[in-house]
């Protein structure tokens, strides 16, 4: 049974009142046709199944570190995978479903998570380029210094597996690891550097614009948001673009580890979260999935594989 393997899960359901959204408030914006069925299913969950049971604020995480400002989750903020049903579930049942840390609930297909190994395959600089061999991928994409390097290698525990995408002539690529023989997690150039060639910034825009619209293996884009730091206006843009093309999209907020608050009005990593989960909501006709990590504590981590290893499996099957 799946739920026996999961890793950790948060046990308790909070008592107070959660924010909470009406459907009218969800908007789409400049819809397209979907390019494939299951590209289109994992980018929203099923409404159905979310009409059926009442509202109940969720907590985000039990850990201690977080217990002085908790995250609380509504119902319809909820990442249900296709052919998952919560309609039965009460609402201890149903937050034991929910991953630690993220909106996620995991469905029959969450199994086969681990990595036992990964290999550097190659850097291309088209999509055309990129493996034939029809397996399964998943792109890390954000900011530069956002923290994609040291989440690619805690995800594949090899310290320096990503030091291959920052050799010279291979941070402006696509770069392709296959795991276990069996999927791939691509490295893309990092986005924002001040100080990058105008010619350059848009030749990467152009050839991962194409990637996102046209790579057919492609199951989520994950786009990472550095949570220790406000919002930023470049990574709203990025998931704005991504909402509007329909190409499934999982946020991973990195350095949740960072929780000082700073004198200059700095805010905590779910308070940042919060806000840009507020500023996005516009943007898609429901909550994408969102994952809280840190490659410094490993949080996040088994959470991120099971969510790609649900996406994975329900994607080979379709
Ligand atoms: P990249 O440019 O997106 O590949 O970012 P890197 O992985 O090279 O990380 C940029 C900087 O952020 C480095 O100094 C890392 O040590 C630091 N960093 C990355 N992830 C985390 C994290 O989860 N927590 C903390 N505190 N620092 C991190």
């Amino acid at each position: 049974m799946i739920l026996a393997q999961l890793p950790r899960f948060h046990l308790s359901i909070l008592a107070r009142p959660s924010f909470s959204l009406s459907s009218s408030q969800f908007n789409f914006l400049n819809p397209k046709p979907p390019v494939t069925v299951a590209r289109t299913l994992f980018s929203f969950a099923s409404k159905s199944n979310l009409a059926t049971v009442e509202p109940i604020p969720l907590p985000v995480s039990e850990s201690s570190d977080l217990d002085d400002a908790p995250v609380e989750i509504s119902l319809d903020k909820l990442f249900i995978p296709p052919e998952t049903d919560v309609s039965g579930d009460d609402p201890a049942s149903l937050t034991a479903r929910i991953l630690k840390g993220s909106n996620i609930v995991l469905s029959k297909y969450a199994r086969d998570a681990q990595v036992v190994q990964a290999d550097y395959v190659k850097s291309s600089v088209k999509t055309e380029d990129c493996p034939a061999d029809g397996l399964p991928e998943f792109a890390l994409v954000g900011r530069s210094n956002v923290g994609k390097s040291s989440l690619l290698n805690s995800l594949v525990r090899r310290k320096r597996l990503a030091l291959t995408s920052k050799k010279p002539g291979k941070t402006q690529c696509i770069n392709h690891f296959r795991i276990n023989d069996k999927w791939y997690l691509v490295d893309l150039p990092g986005y924002g550097y001040a100080s990058a060639p105008h010619e350059l910034k848009q030749d990467w825009n152009k050839f991962t614009k194409d990637y996102f619209l046209n790579r057919s293996t492609l199951v989520s884009v994950f786009l990472l948001v550095d949570a220790s730091i406000p919002v930023k206006q470049i990574d709203l843009d990025y998931a704005s673009w991504l909402g509007q093309n329909q190409v499934p999209m999982t946020m991973i907020f990195t350095k949740c580890d960072k929780r000082k608050k700073k004198k200059n009005g700095g805010k905590r990593p779910e308070e940042n979260i919060k806000e840009f989960q507020d500023l996005i909501q516009g943007f898609f006709e429901t909550t994408p999935p969102w994952i809280m990590t840190s490659s410094v504590t490993n949080q996040g981590r088994d959470e991120i594989l099971l969510h790609m290893a649900q996406l994975r499996n329900y994607w080979l099957k379709h």
